[in-house]
């Protein structure tokens, strides 16, 4: 026979249990049953699948009509008595075009689903070769990432990128930005292979060799330049287990590094109960001397929210506004990113432009009052070697 499949998933499932709790969960998924009950034809099959996913099998049924029922769906969920309102993303197949057996149309549905919640939150997949070949692109990247870790991190690299403060236009700082390559695979961006690692868990491993990678630097630019500081990217789920954060201190006394010379920049805010966890971590750091970053600041990531949580030292603001001070007439950048400094300013916070890849708006930065630049304009991240002979030509 012919028909149409619909897989559907609820967006940030486990925040909204993690937040509301399990019992609250059960009801949202109970509320959306029987709105799938409600809003299917008769002749349609609902299953549930894992967690939070429901299949809605359509013998005869189209692609159009599921796609119809989706949207209705959706919209329903905005708006259930005694719930806060939640969205959903789908995957949709049919056969026999994209399948004629139930594991291939299931695997397809779910690569479909994926997709969906990769691209957009709230949007509906139609499985094509495009996402098959993302799917493929993907597991062949973990694949290679996890032989990488196994054999010693072998292809891992950090890079380094110069900030410079803003006063002296002098080097005082460095960034750290992890690198992978194999003899295979080229071309994956940091965006791409970090996305893999933290959805598979094994940026906690990763994390730990960056973190030591970094502090292996700090100690050797510590003994060779003066007060050259070194801050390296941490994802949000490496601070849940607790251990990061004693291991860090433990490194750091190990390799006689000076924590005041140590900066972590946290990538990912996250919500408020496990917000409470993270400042007092990072308050166990800051009196140790480390310092904390708080990276993208005004994205939908890190914004007022954490800002009021957690303590911190250094905020970064996020590239895009950097880039919007060229377009002309654009007010809105300049304005936020004074607004940004001035508060910073009050309360003793320091800020970082990143992003600056022009004089004109080094310039407009630095009229600004923002203490660190870092940018293509002074330079891309660089292998440590071409790093130290940066420092090098500026202290002689
Ligand atoms: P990020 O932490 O915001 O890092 C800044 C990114 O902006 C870097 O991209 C850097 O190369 C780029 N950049 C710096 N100046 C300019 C400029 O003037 N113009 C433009 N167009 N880009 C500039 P990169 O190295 O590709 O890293 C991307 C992201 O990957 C980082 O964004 C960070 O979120 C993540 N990442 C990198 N290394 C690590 C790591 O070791 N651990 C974790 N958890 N995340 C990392
Ligand atoms: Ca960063
Ligand atoms: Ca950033």
């Amino acid at each position: 026979g012919s028909g149409a499949i619909l897989l559907l998933g609820i967006n940030a499932f486990r925040k909204i249990n993690n937040t509301n709790g399990f019992l609250y969960g059960n009801k949202v998924l109970l509320a959306l049953s029987e709105c799938l009950e409600e809003f299917t034809e008769k002749s349609d099959r609902i299953y549930r699948f894992q967690g939070d996913e429901f299949v809605i099998l359509s013998p005869d049924g189209s692609k159009d009509a599921l796609c119809k029922l989706f949207e209705k769906v959706n919209d329903y969920c905005n708006n259930i008595r005694g719930l806060k309102s939640f969205s959903l993303s789908a995957g949709l197949v049919s056969y026999p075009e994209d399948g004629t057996d139930f594991n291939t149309l299931m695997s397809n549905l779910e690569h479909s689903l994926e997709y969906a919640k990769d691209q957009k939150q709230g949007w509906i997949a139609e499985f094509s070769e495009k996402i098959s070949q993302r799917h493929l692109r993907t597991s062949r990247l973990h694949e290679a990432l996890t032989q990488s870790i196994h054999n010693n991190f072998d292809g891992f690299e950090l890079y380094f990128q110069p900030i410079l403060d803003a006063k002296t236009k002098r080097i005082t700082e460095c960034e750290s930005l992890l690198r992978w390559k194999t003899p295979e695979i080229q071309d994956a961006t940091p965006y791409e292979f970090i996305k893999i690692l933290e959805d598979s868990g094994e940026i906690r491993e990763a994390g730990y060799w960056v973190m030591e990678e970094a502090l292996r630097h700090a100690a050797m630019w510590q003994k060779k330049y003066n007060n050259i500081s070194v801050s390296f990217n941490v994802s949000y789920i490496q601070l849940l287990d607790g251990e990061f954060i004693d291991k860090l201190i433990a490194t750091a006394k190990e390799l006689q590094v000076d924590p005041r010379l140590v900066m972590v920049e946290l990538t990912e805010s996250c919500n408020a109960d496990d917000t409470k966890m993270l400042s007092l971590q990072f308050d166990k750091l800051r009196k140790l001397g480390f310092k904390i970053a708080m990276d993208d600041f005004g994205t939908e990531y890190a914004s007022f929210g954490l800002l009021h949580d957690v303590s911190m030292d250094v905020l970064k603001i996020d590239q895009k506004f950097v880039r919007g001070l060229i377009r002309e007439g654009n007010k809105t950048d300049m304005a936020i990113i004074e607004n940004v400094v001035n508060m910073c300013r009050q309360l003793s916070i320091q800020t970082v432009a990143e992003g600056i890849e022009t004089e004109e708006i080094q310039d407009i930065i630095r009229s600004i009052g923002v203490s660190y630049l870092q940018g293509y304009l002074y330079s891309k991240p660089v292998p440590a070697a071409e790093f130290e002979q940066m420092i090098m030509r500026e202290q002689c």
